[in-house]
Parts: structure tokens; sequence; C-alpha cells
């Protein structure tokens, strides 16, 4: 062994966190191979490189956290909690044709805060401040409809890549290690997008448009969609507009794409 490759060695040895950390990369760059895939109804073609298991894992670790987080606020019964389930089954039932792979979870969180998120791999929150703006069941299927299009179309996975940050993700993964604790902070905020992040404004759109099919499939009239955003509209006004808007700003620009993909939808719509 040569003087220089001994060094090399015995800066390794003499630090194992960081011949793990690095090893880790190096595992999750072989496991990584660019995957080119349509996204569901819009048939866009997309690169990505984590697997659906792999944002699974990143999904279910933030969804474990935020449980641990919030165990008191944890809604498991009454009639909102049975109205969350009720809905979410048949929107999941609907966006696992898609992505079979994914675990599907719905959790109720009570939170004055209207808004509602699905995280990578398929476990979707739902804050009890955002039933008002709902108001029923197939307000309840826009909002869900839209959210888990955001996993679906693997928009998080999608974010990753463009920012290179795909192999630290799969570091993580890997070996639960990251570069830098900024980096780390960073996968974590990209996974929670929806909830702390907004998604780009082509990625809401293509939400918009997929989760309208979604819930047309699922036995939604997705006419309702289209009152659903109006009243939005409306609220965007008021003096305290919900939380959901910040991410998802309702302007008549929205609600005319929306009308747009209308006929698409009630091609898919079967009353249930
Ligand atoms: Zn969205």
């Amino acid at each position: 062994m040569s003087k220089r490759a001994r060094s090399v060695l015995g800066f390794f040895v003499a630090r194992p966190l960081i011949a793990i950390a690095i090893a880790a990369v190096v595992v999750g760059v072989l496991l990584l191979g660019t995957r080119s895939q349509k996204t569901p109804v819009t048939h866009r073609t997309q690169h990505v490189k984590l697997t659906d298991a792999q944002q699974s894992q990143l999904g279910s670790r933030d969804y474990a956290k935020t449980l641990r987080q919030n165990r008191p606020r944890i809604v498991s019964s009454g009639p909102q909690y049975a109205q969350v389930q009720r809905v979410a089954k048949r929107i999941e039932a609907v966006a696992a044709r898609d992505k079979p792979d994914f675990v599907w979870k719905v959790t109720l969180l009570r939170k004055n805060v209207a808004n509602a998120y699905c995280l990578p791999g398929g476990k979707i929150v739902v804050y009890t401040g955002i039933l008002p703006l709902t108001q029923n069941d197939a307000g309840l299927a826009t909002v869900l409809g839209h959210e888990v299009s955001h996993a679906t179309a693997e928009h998080v996975a999608e974010r990753m890549e463009r920012e290179h940050l795909t192999e630290v993700a799969a570091a993580i993964i890997a070996g639960g290690v990251a570069i830098t604790p900024a980096q780390y902070a960073r996968i974590f905020a990209l996974v929670n997008a929806g909830a702390t992040l907004p998604f780009s404004r082509s990625q809401e759109s293509e939400a918009d448009h997929i989760g309208l099919v979604y819930m047309a499939r699922a036995g939604y009239d997705p006419h309702q969609a289209l009152a659903f955003w109006k009243r939005m509209l409306r609220a965007s006004k008021g003096k305290e507009p919900p939380e959901f808007l910040s991410d998802h700003p309702s302007d008549a620009h929205r609600v005319e794409r929306i009308r747009g993909w209308l006929p698409e939808a009630e091609r898919a719509y079967k009353p249930s």
C-alpha cells in the first residue's frame, strides 16, 4: 500500500462517521439510475431517480415525526374523522391505480389551520381547520385529489433532482446521514412541501388538473371543484385569507384553467 493510500485509510479509520457518510453516498449513487416516465393524466415526460420505495421511505419518516409531535391532536372518532376517512378512501383507491406501491394513509389533526398535504409515498395529513372551507365530501375530494396528485406526479422527487439533492436524499435513506445539517434540513423541507414550502406554479397547475380527474374517477362531480375554487377566490378577498391559499392562490385564471379541464373530467366521472 502506498504512503498516500495508507494515510487516506488512516483518516477514515480515525473518523468512522465520515467514512459511513461517504459509504452511504456511494451506495445511494450506485442505486440511482434515472427513470424516464410519464405523469398520470397529464402524460408529461419526467426524469426522476428516486424510486417509489425511496420516496415512500422519506415520506414515512416525516409522517412518523409529525404523528409523534401531534399525538394529542390526532382525531380518531366523530363525524369529521368519518368524513375524512370516507373521502380519502375513495381518492386513495384511484391514486393507487397509478402508484400501487405507495402505502396510502390519512390522519386528521385538530388544528385551527386551513391546510392539508400529502407526503411522497402517499401519507396524507388534514387539519380540521380546512373542513369549514371544503364544506362537503366533494369539496374535500377536490382538496385531497389535488394533494395526492403532488405525490403520484412525484413533484418532490422532481424538485430534489432540480436542486441536485437526489444523492443526498438517497444517502439519508441508505444510512441516515447527510453531508451537512443544512442539506438534511433542506431535504425534509422539500419532503414536507405543501405544509412548509409552496410547490412551483406549474406543479400546482398540474396537481389541479390531475386532482380534478381523480375526484371524477372517485365518483365526485368535478363541477364541485369549480364551486370550491370559487369559494376560495371569495375567501382570498376576505380580511384573513385561509393558510391553504398562501400556496394555492385562487385567482380567476386558476378557475378558468379548471373549467378548461372539465370536459376531460366529465368523461372520467362515474357517479357512485
Ligand atoms: Zn398544491
